[in-house]
């Protein structure tokens, strides 16, 4: 076996683990990022497939949009701390700011501008008769909005604050504490109690949707997200890869390693080093920051002896976020007839699949509109993208131990049948003629997030965004046992911001580690 000894190892190449491993290796640390899979990325990767035509069109996985793009915004900050300049080498395109997101719901339907005055005015002006309703929900929003950005200023860096710094900081949380506590551990159906028009209540379910957690579970933090496009949503023009791109030339070009194709199966101790161990290979470290799910981190990788018992106990407790049903399509329909850059959403609360279990909400997104200079597909072809959710993991767990594209022949029958299922919907509902104009279609399930990812029961956003799991209930980004620093959807609220922002948030605590 080959040894060797690197400043940093960062396992899993997310969006966690992509920023740690660039803000080292500019910092000028020896890192080596190890990626399972063939390709690094994680949830931002995408894939080409050759249609029958054989015209190619290219899927993202886990981006569709994002928020922070804008001059000056908290997305391009996040990006610039981690790949400096080069960042501005990214462009990024305007989701349609008409309609962000359009929710097509049985019996009525809404649309989101861009701008949070502008969402609350087309409420208003669509359901006038619910205008009390709206001014309430929306004063609340607010007021959660402003309770967590004083919360954040007011606790900035403070562990390098001096001892009078600290005590004056708590001092000036105490007044806003009662509406940190109610917020923190109240679900969104809780907050939203005295919301009695169902249009509106629906409006906001969708966000909860949206996290992957539904109104009745999820924190009320997730409300959040109807401010969350208030300056625009974007997309990366090149789409997902040109993101992946400008981290990896980062990592590269400051003497990181990037090991594709390189899963860790454990991590132990050899005196004062980490002994980091690959299917054919061992690394010597004495910092680590792992970008895998909590549970890959504690149960998988880590000797128990070396995890807190209290961890163990959160370990097996912990509620995975849901899972979805992807649905891959590239056709010669012209799709800008039917929607823009803009995602839409179909809720269909009589939708079952094949075994009866509810798959009510079906997120549509097509590549090719929001990027049409990008190469997700040749001229007159577009590339569609179908989510739905909630899909199960226990429906294909039966099957999680076959191979991909060597899964047995029930469970494909099954795949299929599902996806021609949401199909045929998509066609009656929202593009009709779809069905005679597929040049490619594939699909994937729960098991394709588990392979790819290593995400427990194939979840979305990493363990479920409910009270007793978020904020001060997140995995701890320095781990108790000294050196082993921790990023990714597991210490933070799921999404490629919050991820890429917890990768930059455990390297610099891994920094003064080295320092001290
Ligand atoms: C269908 C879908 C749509 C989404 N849409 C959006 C969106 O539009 N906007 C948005 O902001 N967010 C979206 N998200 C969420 C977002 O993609 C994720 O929250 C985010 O990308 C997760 O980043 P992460 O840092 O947790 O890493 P992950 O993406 O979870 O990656 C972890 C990496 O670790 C690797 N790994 C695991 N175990 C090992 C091991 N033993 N050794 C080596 N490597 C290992 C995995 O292979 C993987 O590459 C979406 C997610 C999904 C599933």
């Amino acid at each position: 076996m080959n040894k060797k000894i690197f400043d940093t190892i960062v396992i899993g190449s997310g969006a966690g683990g992509l920023s740690s491993a660039a803000y080292l290796a500019r910092e000028g640390l020896n890192v080596l990022l190890c990626e399972k899979m063939n390709e690094i990325g994680g949830y931002l990767n995408n894939f080409t497939r050759k249609g029958k035509s054989g015209d190619k069109y290219t899927f993202d996985t886990g981006l569709h949009y994002v928020n922070g793009c804008m001059e000056g915004g908290d997305f391009l900050a996040i990006l610039e701390e981690a790949v400096g300049p080069q960042s501005k080498n990214l462009n990024w395109n305007l989701v349609d700011p008409v309609k962000i997101n359009r929710y097509m719901y049985n019996d009525f339907e809404y649309t989101i501008p861009m701008g949070f005055d502008n969402f609350k005015n087309s409420l208003l002006y669509k359901f006038p008769d619910a205008k009390e309703t709206i001014n309430k929900t929306f004063h609340m929003v607010n007021d959660i909005d402003q309770t967590f950005h004083k919360v954040m200023q007011i606790t900035e860096n403070i562990e390098t604050k001096s001892l009078f710094g600290k005590i004056a900081a708590i001092s000036r949380l105490v007044p806003i504490f009662p509406k940190l506590l109610r917020y923190t551990s109240k679900t969104s159906k809780e907050i939203l109690r005295d919301v009695n028009d169902y249009r509106i209540l629906k409006i906001f379910e969708s966000f909860s949707g949206e996290c992957g957690v539904d109104l009745e579970q999820g924190t009320s933090i997730v409300l959040l997200l109807a401010k969350h496009y208030s300056n625009g949503a974007f997309y990366p023009q090149g789409g997902t890869k040109a993101l992946i791109n400008l981290f990896r030339d980062t990592i590269l070009r400051n003497g990181g390693t990037v090991m594709k194709k390189a899963g860790v199966t454990s991590i132990g101790k050899e005196g004062d080093f980490f002994k980091v161990v690959t299917q054919n290979r061992e690394f010597f470290t004495k910092t680590i920051i792992s970008n895998t799910d909590a549970k890959v981190l504690y149960s998988d990788l880590l000797p128990q002896e070396m995890v807190p018992e209290n961890v163990q106990k959160k370990i097996q407790n912990t509620v995975p976020s849901v899972s979805n049903f992807y649905t891959f399509v590239g056709t010669d329909l012209d799709l800008s007839k039917y929607m823009t850059s803009g995602n839409v959403t179909i809720i269909d609360q009589n939708f079952f699949d094949a075994n009866n279990q509810s798959l009510d909400g079906h997120f549509l997104t097509s590549p090719t509109l929001k990027d049409p200079n990008g190469g997700h597909s040749t001229k007159g072809k577009y590339s569609l993208e179908i989510i739905s959710d909630t899909c199960t993991f226990e429906e294909w767990k039966q099957w999680e131990n076959s191979k991909p594209y060597q899964r047995p022949i029930e469970y494909m029958k099954k795949k299929e049948e599902i996806g021609m299922k949401i199909i045929k919907l998509i066609e009656r509902k929202f593009i009709p003629n779809l069905t005679s104009h597929l040049d490619f279609v594939e699909f994937a399930t729960p098991l394709t997030n588990f392979h790819y990812i290593s995400a427990p029961n194939g979840s979305m956003y990493g363990p479920a965004q409910i009270p007793s799991q978020t904020f001060r209930n997140f995995y701890p980004i320095e781990t108790k046992i000294p050196g082993l620093y921790h990023c990714g959807s597991s210490t933070t609220f799921g999404g490629v911001a919050p991820c890429l922002s917890s990768g930059l948030n455990a390297a610099k605590k891994l920094l003064g580690h080295h320092k001290k």
